[in-house]
């Protein structure tokens, strides 16, 4: 495990570090790659993952709520 210096705090961080555990400075990959798409792909992953939760929750919410408006006045009638 070979150590760099971060171009920030100067510290000591691993080559294979996504960031800087001093002062989380991004630091560049091996091979030329960054690992910013990675990172914000997790991002992206981690929202849209919410977003559907939180949609599929309220379409069962809303669904439910219909069904019981239905019902109710199928039973009332
Ligand atoms: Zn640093």
């Amino acid at each position: 495990m070979a150590l760099t210096v971060c171009p920030d705090c100067e510290g000591k961080v691993s080559d294979k570090a996504f960031a800087c555990p001093a002062c989380g400075y991004p630091m560049a990959q091996e091979k030329g790659t960054s690992p910013w798409p990675r990172v914000l792909g997790g991002v992206a992953g981690t929202y849209i993952s919410a977003q559907a939760l939180v949609t599929i929750i309220v379409g069962s919410v809303m669904f439910l709520a219909f069904a019981a408006i239905m019902i109710a006045a199928i039973l009332g009638s």
